[in-house]
């Protein structure tokens, strides 16, 4: 099979900075043709701290380094577009992501959550290799998607549709099993199909939002927890045996930021170590295999390390991205990651064309082909060469003989059927009525009858044993396959089970309310943009939305969700994808109506030729000339007239089609900045809960305060499920101006610290738990107009 060898490609991003632009702390120079070079300037400030202050810059080599303005297509163009075209081609491929928390990680390999510009890899890589498995109708392709995250230790998959997980532990526990060849196995890690882009990305988003959702201030799964996107792709040619299967895993690493050691002065970053514990193996991985002569590497030692084995020394075509977030404070850290990184660059792996024979599909072939060869031989030796022909059969032989020698018609046959047997007997039995009689032209009939009868034989024999050679090669092939698919199948239970799972579970994911581009083509059909526009049926994509709701949520609660929706900086966000959406939807809507347009246009010249079709055929019946069996011009006018038409409606369609993808996109934007948001709420609402609590313990009848937060979680998705589309409404509740309540912004005693309302002038409800939420709403809404007092100011 096809191999490359291949080191490790190790190419750097730099993150914008946040506000403060810091000069001169790093330079990139930038080779066109060799690598690119990455110098850290060590402030003499700083030099002292740590590291050795002798030496004051440090130089690294990477591929090419995409410097704050590297745009996310530039570095999927570069980065991403090779290793994905390998993997089209059956190489396994691998793009991992390294750096401190807050270097760009997720925002490289996921994107960012609010611009469709910002997506980042995987969602790219996902369309562009859609793209090409349409384009090659050569091949008959199978995708699959899988999404792991591990944290301490422990897998968990992230696709899981029957699982709604608000916490990590709720989502399927994912393990590692080694079969005898110490190949890998996922156990419980779900492989979903998805059979185009669009399936694709609504899973990419189903498992970044339990990605999202199962995160809490306590795991900090994000900057502890490894995330792997796997798309899986076997390719097979119609009617080959052969597949190719590759992977292509699409990494991103825990934040490799380190604690130092404290108290040893002078070498505390060599000293330091890594918070994550698989982070230190997989360096032991990478120190190990850059090593010469060194037979074992480590990967059993964490988990991450063995899921990513083969794409560490082995086969596979890998990338790194180290990211870096190059500001004062953050120079030791990306010092690490850079020398991690030139570690990295010394790694050879050697990717193999992943070509398998299925032997259930070589079976199924070889069976055809020895049942054609049975037929065959059947043909020329008789059916059953062991049974001898019956009695009846051998009467019925006997009339046809007696018959054929009697007839005078000298076209006359003797026809037994292919049956050896039957032939043999005919001879025979000919030759004893030779015997018997002496009579000349007999004779020479049985002469002529007997060497046709040689050369029978001859030629019948040696095809014979051509054919039982064939058999018996056949019969041990099968055999040998049989064992291979026996072996193959123990080796696959796993992988088979996986499979199982999947296709039961992708049936969950609801075909999308989309537009019918197909239909779209048919002429009655109009655009229909109802469904699109309608948000909720994208929610409905998104099993973990629609889960059970539970409780209602309290008037507090929602009351005070409203006013911190309207103050979050999410909801900026929120409102320009709206107005965003909005335009997409009327240039949709547009395109539909000016594709209707055209296509009654086509229909238009297709009845006018039809028309003129007539027209000449009446002239040619009423007054024939010449002229008439020639080409009409008019007719090849409109012709090239529809011919536009038809081009114009194609390159419509295909922007249509592009809109399609956009306008969906920014509805999972929309709805993954929304679950962000009703998390922020949660956590601040949980936070205000447990302040009031301890501020005013006699005001909160409900002994334990922190319970509103566990009710929240359901209760503010089944608000948002309905109200989401409408984030403009203000709730009846609502009082955006603040005039009928006692609280206002322009209270001046509200600019101090005032004693919450007393509970005689609010309408409580008797029941506790609505009461806390609601002295919880004004408490934090005191606070937010406090806030708002002093920003004023
Ligand atoms: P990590 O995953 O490494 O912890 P993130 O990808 O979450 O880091 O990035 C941290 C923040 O910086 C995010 O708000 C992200 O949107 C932003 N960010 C990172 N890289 C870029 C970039 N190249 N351009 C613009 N914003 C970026
Ligand atoms: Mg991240």
């Amino acid at each position: 099979a096809a191999m490359v060898k291949e080191t490790i490609r190790v190419y750097a991003r730099v993150k914008p900075p946040g506000r403060r632009q810091q000069a001169g702390i790093y330079s990139v120079d930038d080779d066109e043709k060799s690598l690119s070079s990455l110098e850290i300037i060590v402030p003499h400030d700083l030099a002292d701290g740590f590291v050795n202050n002798k030496r004051e810059s440090y130089k690294f080599k990477f591929q090419k380094i995409f410097d704050q303005e590297a745009k996310q297509d530039v570095v999927f163009d570069s980065i991403a577009k090779p290793v994905a075209e390998c993997v089209l081609a059956g190489y396994n491929g691998t793009i991992f992501a390294y750096g401190q928390t807050g270097s760009g990680k997720t925002f490289t390999i996921t994107g960012g959550a609010e611009r469709y510009s910002d997506r980042g890899i995987i969602p790219r890589t996902l369309s562009y290799i859609f793209d090409q498995l349409r384009k090659d109708s050569s091949k008959v392709y199978t995708t699959h998607v899988s999404y792991l995250e591990i944290y301490n230790e422990c897998g968990y998959d992230l696709l899981d549709p029957r699982h709604e997980a608000s916490r990590l532990e709720d989502l399927p526990k994912v393990t590692i099993m080694e079969d005898p060849d110490q190949n890998i196995h996922l156990k419980n890690l779900s492989l979903q199909q998805a059979t185009n882009e669009e399936e694709a990305l609504n899973l990419l988003f189903l498992g970044d939002t339990n990605r999202m959702i199962a995160e809490t201030p306590m795991n900090q799964a994000s900057t502890r927890s490894h995330c792997i996107f796997t798309i899986h792709i076997s390719s097979k040619e119609p009617g080959s045996a052969t597949i190719r299967r590759s992977k292509l895993h699409l990494v991103d690493l825990a934040g490799s930021e380190r604690v130092a050691k404290t108290g040893v002065g002078g070498h505390l970053l060599t000293e330091a170590k890594y918070i994550n514990l698989s982070l230190h193996y997989l360096e032991q991985v990478i120190i190990a295999l850059a090593e010469k002569n060194r037979s074992h590497i480590p990967y059993r030692n964490s988990m991450m390390t063995s899921v990513l084995r083969d794409s560490l020394g082995g086969n596979c075509m890998t990338t790194m991205i180290a990211t870096l977030s190059l500001d004062k404070r953050n120079i030791d850290e990306s010092l690490s990651t850079c020398r991690f990184a030139q570690r990295v660059a010394l790694i050879k792996n050697e990717a193999v064309l992943n070509e398998e024979m299925d032997p259930k599909l070589m079976i199924v072939q070889l069976k055809k082909e020895i049942q054609e060869l049975k037929d065959e031989l059947a043909l020329v030796t008789g059916k059953e060469r062991t049974s001898e022909l019956s009695q009846d059969e051998l009467l019925q032989l006997d009339e046809l003989i007696e018959t054929f020698l009697e007839d005078n018609d000298p076209d006359s046959t003797l026809d037994v059927g292919a049956d050896m047997r039957k032939i043999k007997y005919c001879f025979v039995h000919v030759k004893q009525l030779m015997n018997h009689s002496k009579i000349s032209d007999k004779k020479l009939l049985s002469q002529h009858i007997s060497e046709e009868k040689d050369t029978n034989k001859e030629a019948g024999e040696e095809e014979l044993k051509k054919l039982k050679e064939l058999l018996q090669q056949r019969d041990n092939e099968i055999n040998i396959l049989v064992n291979m698919l026996k072996k193959e199948k123990k080796k696959a239970q796993d992988a088979l089970f996986q499979l199982n799972a999947a296709s039961a579970g992708s049936t969950v994911l609801e075909q999308s309310h989309s537009i019918n581009l197909e239909e779209s083509q048919s002429s009655s059909s109009c655009f229909s943009l109802k469904e699109a526009k309608d948000f909720s049926s994208s929610v409905h994509r998104l099993p973990f939305l629609s889960r059970q709701t539970g409780g209602k949520m309290s008037l507090g609660c929602q009351e005070a969700f409203e006013v911190f929706k309207r103050d979050h900086a999410d909801s900026i966000t929120i409102e320009d994808n709206k107005q965003l959406l909005n335009q997409r939807f009327t240039e949709a809507k547009c395109l539909g109506e000016k594709l209707n347009e055209v296509r009654n246009k086509i229909n238009h010249l297709k009845g006018e030729i039809n028309q003129r079709h007539v027209q000449r055929a009446a002239l040619a019946i009423s007054s024939p000339s010449e002229e008439l069996y020639t080409l009409d011009p008019v007719e090849e006018k409109l012709r090239t007239e529809i011919e536009e038409e038809k081009k114009r409606y194609k390159t419509m369609f295909n922007r249509l089609k592009g809109l399609k993808v956009e306008i969906e996109h920014l509805q999972l934007l929309m709805e993954k900045v929304k679950v962000k948001l009703q998390k922020d709420f949660e956590v601040w609402w949980s936070e205000e809960s447990i302040n009031l609590q301890q501020e005013n313990p006699e005001m909160v009848s409900s002994p334990n305060t922190t319970t509103v937060y566990p009710r929240f979680i359901k209760s503010s998705q089944h608000l948002s499920t309905s109200s989401f589309s409408e984030t403009t409404r203000v709730s009846p509740n609502e009082d955006p101006a603040g005039k009928n309540n006692s609280i206002t912004s322009n209270n001046p005693t509200l600019k101090t610290r005032t004693p919450p309302i007393s509970s005689t002038s609010i309408p409580l409800t008797g029941d506790s738990q609505a009461d806390a939420d609601i002295l919880a709403f004004i408490k934090a809404r005191q606070n937010i107009l406090q806030k708002k007092g002093k920003s004023c100011q």
